[in-house]
């Protein structure tokens, strides 16, 4: 059983999809053990993706990210990690798969709906970041 970190993005919420994206979650074999709607703030945001602090779209993505609320969750299963990836799709949804939530919701490379942690190291990192452990009910 392994764990992985989760967003529904702010394109996601204003488009009111957090119910049809959980059930695609849980279809593809992933249990919400946690979950809770938040607006991240600026520094929230800064933080988080600060692996891409480089990257020329980092200050449109703390905008993006930071402009309506969020839903973060823990999601359990086997192979989790991979599990979400694989059901999320491509980051650019044109290059997403038929059926994935990227491919069906996406917006844009950007707004692409959701995020997943790309490997179980991060995932506990990005849980950490988000959750205590009295929030996580397995
Ligand atoms: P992910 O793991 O599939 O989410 O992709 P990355 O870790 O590479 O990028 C993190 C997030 O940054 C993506 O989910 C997008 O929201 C955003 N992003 C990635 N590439 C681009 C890009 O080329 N332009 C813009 N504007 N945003 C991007």
């Amino acid at each position: 059983m392994q764990r992985t970190f989760s967003i529904i993005k702010p394109d996601a919420t204003r488009r009111n999809l957090t119910g049809k994206i959980n059930a695609m979650l849980e279809d593809a074999g992933l249990r919400i053990v946690a979950q809770k709607r938040i607006h991240m703030s600026q520094a929230d945001a800064e933080a988080f993706y600060g692996v891409h602090k480089e990257r020329p779209f980092f200050n449109d993505l703390v905008s993006f990210m930071t402009s309506g609320p969020v839903v973060v969750q823990v999601l359990e299963g086997d192979d989790a990690v991979l599990k979400n990836r694989t059901v999320m799709g491509a980051t650019n949804p044109e290059d997403a798969d038929e059926g994935t939530i990227r491919k069906t919701f996406a917006e844009s490379i950007e707004a692409n709906s959701v995020h997943g942690s790309d490997s179980p190291e991060n995932a506990e990192i990005e849980i950490r970041f988000f959750f205590s452990d009295r929030e996580i009910v397995g």
